[in-house]
């Protein structure tokens, strides 16, 4: 007892000094970092020899190397307009001033822009880590590099403005509502225009709204089979092409709103984004004191079939798809599940909802298989085909796999019903428990859920519906024991050329 005692007084000693040695090391990094750019200022004043004060301070002192590095001497100087790489800040750093970020403020103007460019002219005032773009960001990155990009191009935002008026919403204000996309995002380059044109700061929007018409197969039977009717407004012909808004919408993630709609603290959050995407983002630990990051996933796209207005009206119906996107069937047409099916379906009644006078929404949400990607979908794929997958072990391959059956968390999703001025849902076409559940949570109810027809359900997709009912999907049909269910099952490889097989049988020994 007594040595256990010690061996804790020991061990808090320690971690004390670790700490203390964190603050000294942050505030010494910070120092050297201010002395550079005093030093720097006196060169580029004349007032020193450029050049030998800065390499000696920078080579005297190791410390250097974790903020700062030298570009090789044939790297162009022109991308950042000096040869130093920043490689993080510090709070209190010289020169640091992030402008200001009052999340949640309902005066777009109090609450300030989302600013996360790091060139030269903005990086000091940023306020947000990561970039604009999500996963295209890298192509930015890549277009910079092969000089197929000026880094100095501004955008010119002359007629880009949206064509039609969405909120501003209570919602917008509720900093605990929006944690995942900015509800200014749309009107940045106009409520910022001072700033971006006197100020010279580098602001962007990261949301998108056009409108369009849409024209699938499957509408042109909707309306020969006399399901859909054409309206000319909505429907507008015989082909069954629609008219619709589209809202295109980056991710903007509140790191503290974030980790609290996961249960978990903004350290352990920012932790496993830095770590977990290969030390990308210093900053998501070296500056506590910026509180956004744009994260480099894909978005999300809103289409909305009717006047947009009747999205947010509490008195006309709401007809509501989310899909997460499902490429090899929403595209291709695959028929191994029932995405695109319900999709169209969702579509159609969407439209349905519009030309009875209320509104007809579709989120398509870039979460690709479960948000695990194709590469790992396709591994599943593999493996229930190899086995001949029955129904009652449908998820246990992907777990098998990923290690989670879903990584979609659907968490942050209802986000996007809070943009768009949604109070409650009439009919929600979609079977997902856990899309259900987190949008009640979020203290929107659903009246209505309408689970995708028998008939619209490809024979291959029967196992993959069935397993999902089983496990908690919304259906108004039979839910499945176990034992029925075991007699689902998928089809296995004999319609595939056999040769692939013998990869198989030296793959698996
Ligand atoms: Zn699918």
């Amino acid at each position: 007892m007594t040595s256990s005692t010690s061996s804790d007084g020991t061990l808090n000693k320690i971690l004390q000094s670790l700490q203390k040695f964190q603050v000294d090391h942050s505030q010494f990094a910070s120092s050297i970092e201010t002395m550079k750019e005093w030093v720097e200022l006196l060169a580029s004043q004349g007032n020193l020899p450029n050049g030998p004060q800065e390499a000696s301070l920078a080579s005297e002192n190791a410390e250097m190397a974790p903020i700062t590095a030298k570009l090789g001497a044939d790297t162009p100087r022109k991308a950042s307009g000096t040869s130093r790489i920043i490689l993080t800040t510090y709070p209190g750093q010289s020169g640091i001033s992030p402008i200001v970020m009052d999340w949640g403020n309902p005066d777009p103007l109090k609450r300030g822009p989302v600013v996360v460019s790091r060139h030269p002219d903005t990086v000091k005032r940023r306020n947000a880590i990561g970039a604009h773009g999500g996963s295209y960001s890298i192509y930015y990155a890549l277009a910079v590099a092969s000089k197929n990009l000026d880094v100095d191009h501004r955008p010119d935002f002359t007629n880009t403005e949206p064509p039609v008026n969405l909120g501003p919403f209570p919602q917008w204000s509720d900093p605990k509502k929006i944690v995942s996309m900015d509800p200014w995002g749309h009107r940045a380059p106009w409520d910022f225009h001072d700033m971006i044109k006197k100020g010279g700061v580098d602001i962007r929007p990261t949301i998108a709204v056009t409108r369009a018409h849409m024209k699938l197969p499957e509408l042109k039977q909707s309306v020969e089979s006399g399901r859909l009717k054409v309206d000319g407004k909505i429907c507008l012909n015989e082909s069954g092409e629609l008219a619709v808004t589209k809202v295109a919408v980056e991710p903007v993630w509140y790191l503290p709103g974030v980790a609290e709609r996961f249960g978990i603290d903004e350290g352990t959050l920012r932790r496993s984004l830095f770590e977990n995407t290969g030390g990308s983002y210093p900053e998501l630990i070296t500056r506590g004191d910026i509180k956004l990051f744009l994260p480099p996933i894909g978005g999300l796209t809103v289409y909305c079939f009717g006047d947009p207005a009747k999205m947010s009206d509490p008195n006309v119906k709401l007809a509501l798809r989310v899909h997460d996107e499902c490429n090899g069937s929403d595209v291709f047409g695959s028929d191994i599940c029932t995405c695109r099916p319900y999709l169209i379906f969702g579509i159609e009644e969407a439209v349905k909802e519009a030309q009875r006078g209320g509104s007809g929404v579709v989120i398509y949400f870039r979460k690709e298989g479960r948000a695990l990607g194709e590469v790992t979908k396709y591994l599943v794929y593999n493996a229930r085909k190899y086995c001949r997958l029955w129904a009652s072990e449908y998820f246990k391959r992907t777990e098998n796999i990923a290690g989670v059956k879903d990584m979609r968390f659907q968490a942050l999703m209802p986000d996007i019903l809070h943009w768009l001025g949604i109070t409650k849902i009439d009919r929600m076409l979609s079977m997902s428990n856990m899309k259900h559940d987190a949008i009640v949570e979020q203290g929107i109810p659903i009246h209505e859920r309408v689970p995708i027809p028998d008939e619209l359900i490809p024979e291959d997709g029967r196992v993959e519906i069935d397993a999902k009912i089983h496990a908690g999907y919304f259906t108004t049909g039979k839910i499945m024991t176990m034992e029925e269910l075991n007699k689902v099952q998928g089809r296995a490889w004999e319609d595939v050329d056999v040769s692939v097989l013998s990869f198989s049988m030296i793959s698996t020994g």
